[in-house]
């Protein structure tokens, strides 16, 4: 919809070192589609191996027979890639840098040595309650070290994890645990979270309640908080880890075993059990995590996510610790105690790579840039950003105040399902754009697909549905005991490609810009419009801290535009400034995209990784209540409510 050309930013100062440079990229990714054998057979060997594979690829998208196999015949052992393998070079090294909730507790340093340690031991903690080989462990935790422990103890052994956010209910918790039929569940005391606890024990004490009886529990004693204690079920872990042995001998595993089952988040309805396997899995985590976020020895990388969302898994655990990487665990919250943690956090361990989501960004930015300005961020050399497109304003501030204009921001499209980074710019190499995804990382080839007829749209600018058409190492396999949803979740709208249910748009550079989930692409009169471009809009306005747009049924229109406007601490709603934001949109875009109606929300209702659920806002924006589908992925009910409050006083 946007005409204008947006200008590049090109790549700051004291990028001539970096991994991928100009040239190397437009080499590498044509190698990367024209010799894909080639190419990862060679980048597969980044990783040890304890058998080598002869069969590279093996994948087939086509409808009733997709199938997805990397490296087939080899055999490898991922905690191996993730510790042992360094402990030569690297064992005094940091491995794990644990920074607690509360400010005033002194920040942990594990290294790997200590990581080997802890990992063997549960492994054999686990193996003492007859875990095995592709048995499933749940892991429901708050962001310490032990939760990273149990990952890997669990990939020692061959034990399929299924990590479940620490901030989902007990009932989310029991779905998750018996739709993958977990043995055990692995679990703390309490979690500190922003000054509160979280009381992860009875939380599963109430999941359990509707499992098996068979399932154990793993309780790590973290806060000490007293909890109720089932003799025969429940476990002292840090005990039973302190009697076992140090050594436990890693299992040999097929690069197609699965390593981890994760269910996504959950902003489009039912979850869904994604399910990765080691060996592919593996190299595109570590490979996306050195060269994306340009990570080199001596760095230190903090990424802000939770354990219970990929990112977490792919960088905060398997990428940085697979390129014997140090890497940050917070346990905290990004406001607490005070608006500048992240950036006492960045001065305080001298952070190098900075990973973050706009939900974070954007309501940091309400806070102002005093809160960064007082901290020292001179370590920083690489910003990044994931999980929802990142409007311009939010990649502006970040941009300046942050990264003080001298850190590319790599703004990374991926999903639970790709494993790692799909479309992103790279440090060095790709000159960025705010809210432009940029260019695919290697191995990656995207299509733009009409969403009507599935024409393939060939040259730039292009508009459509988001798909890939090849197979990466990074990809998921199936959906856990359902490989029919999995076909029809992904490759039956398009025969022939992955479809990823987002939107997008190729501009004139062969930049992507991601406009947000297809689900939620609103149809006014005629014309097909992504939420973010209306969003971005809305944010760019300086009164304005969020906002999220969805469509619903006009009389004339087809669709029409409703807005949900979250102001900037201190300002007032009124009519006033409903109808300066029209105007601002109208001239910001179009008159075509100018909301119909504008809802004053003091929050919106999020995902607890932090999206806004359109699918949620749709339902309030058409009056319709009774069905507002599944919500037990919501962060804070009573936002809903609100919402359907003042809907209701609008008449
Ligand atoms: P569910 O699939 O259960 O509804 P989810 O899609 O929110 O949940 P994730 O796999 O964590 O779960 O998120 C992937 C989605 O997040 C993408 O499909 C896309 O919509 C959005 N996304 C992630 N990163 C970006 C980005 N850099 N730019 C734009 N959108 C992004
Ligand atoms: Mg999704």
């Amino acid at each position: 919809m946007t005409t204008e050309t947006v200008e590049k930013h090109p790549i700051p100062p004291g990028f001539e070192g970096a991994h991928v440079g100009p040239s190397d990229y437009a080499r590498l990714y044509d190698e990367s589609i024209s010799d894909p054998e080639g190419f990862w057979g060679r980048e597969g060997r980044r990783i040890d191996w304890i058998e080598p594979y002869a069969k590279v690829k093996n994948t087939d998208f086509t409808l009733g027979r997709v199938s997805i196999k990397w490296f087939e015949d080899g055999v490898l052992n991922a905690s191996v890639n993730c510790i042992d393998r360094h402990l030569p070079k690297r064992a005094g090294q940091t491995a794990i840098i644990f920074e607690p909730d509360d400010p005033e507790t002194p920040a942990r340093h594990i290294t790997y040595a200590e990581l080997s340690d802890k990992v063997n031991r549960l492994a054999n903690v686990l193996l003492s309650q007859g875990v095995m080989r592709g048995d499933r462990v749940v892991i429901y935790m708050p962001m310490i070290p032990e939760a990273a422990y149990a990952m890997l103890a669990c990939a020692r052994i061959g034990a399929i994890h299924s990590i479940v956010f620490a901030g989902f209910s007990p009932d989310a918790l029991a779905n998750r645990i018996n739709d993958c039929g977990a043995k055990l569940v692995i679990t703390a005391d309490t979690a500190p979270r922003g000054g509160r606890r979280t009381a992860l024990k009875s939380n599963t004490d109430a999941a359990l309640l509707h499992c098996s009886d068979k399932v154990r529990c793993l309780v790590v004693k973290h806060t000490g908080d007293q909890t109720t204690w089932i003799e025969g079920r429940d476990v002292d872990v840090l005990r039973l880890m302190e009697e076992v042995s140090p050594d436990c001998p890693p299992r040999p595993m097929g690069a197609e075993d699965p390593l981890f089952i994760l269910y996504t988040s959950g902003s489009t309805g039912r979850p869904k059990g994604v399910v990765h396997t080691t060996g592919g899995y593996l190299v595109y985590a570590a490979m996306t995590h050195q060269y994306v976020f340009d990570y080199k020895d001596g760095d230190v990388f903090w990424c802000t996510a939770d354990v219970g969302w990929v990112t977490g898994h792919s960088y905060i655990v398997y990428g940085p610790l697979a390129n014997g990487a140090t890497t940050v665990m917070f346990e905290g919250v990004p406001n607490f105690p005070d608006p500048g943690r992240f950036w006492a956090v960045c001065e305080k361990h001298k952070v190098t790579q900075f990973y973050t989501a706009p939900t974070a960004i954007r309501s940091l930015m309400g806070q102002g840039p005093e809160w960064v300005e007082k901290y020292d961020l001179s370590s920083l050399r690489v910003l990044g950003s994931v999980g929802e497109p990142i409007n311009p304003e939010a990649w502006n501030w970040y941009d300046r105040h942050v990264g003080q204009g001298r850190c590319p921001i790599v703004d990374t499209f991926w999903q639970t399902e790709t494993g790692g980074h799909m479309i992103t710019s790279i440090p060095g190499a790709i000159e960025t754009k705010p809210g432009a995804a940029t260019l695919p990382f290697f191995g990656v080839r995207p299509a733009v697909l009409d969403a009507q007829t599935g024409a393939v749209q060939e040259g730039n600018p292009a508009e459509g549905v988001l798909c890939i058409a090849d197979s990466w190492p990074g990809q998921m396999r199936t959906l856990w005991g359902d490989h029919q949803r999995f076909e029809e979740a992904y490759f039956q709208q398009y025969p022939g490609y992955y479809f990823t249910g987002d939107g997008c748009r190729r501009d004139e550079d062969g930049y992507y810009w991601i406009t947000g989930r297809v689900d939620d692409v609103i149809n006014v009169s005629g014309h097909r419009m992504g939420t973010a471009e209306v969003e971005s809009a809305l944010v760019a306005h300086e009164k304005v801290a969020e906002a999220a747009v969805v469509g619903y049924p006009h009389p004339l229109k087809g669709q029409g535009i409703y807005a949900y406007v979250t102001l900037m601490n201190g300002i007032e709603p009124s009519d006033a400034l409903r109808a300066e934001l029209e105007k601002w949109v109208r001239t910001e875009i179009g008159p075509i995209a100018k909301p119909d109606l504008i809802q004053w929300a003091p929050g919106l209702p999020k995902t607890r990784s932090g999206k806004i659920m359109r699918r949620i806002l749709r339902k309030i924006a058409e009056n319709d209540y009774g069905a507002l589908g599944d919500t037990s992925t919501l962060a804070e009910p009573a936002v809903v409510d609100e919402l359907i409050e003042n809907r209701m006083n609008r008449g």
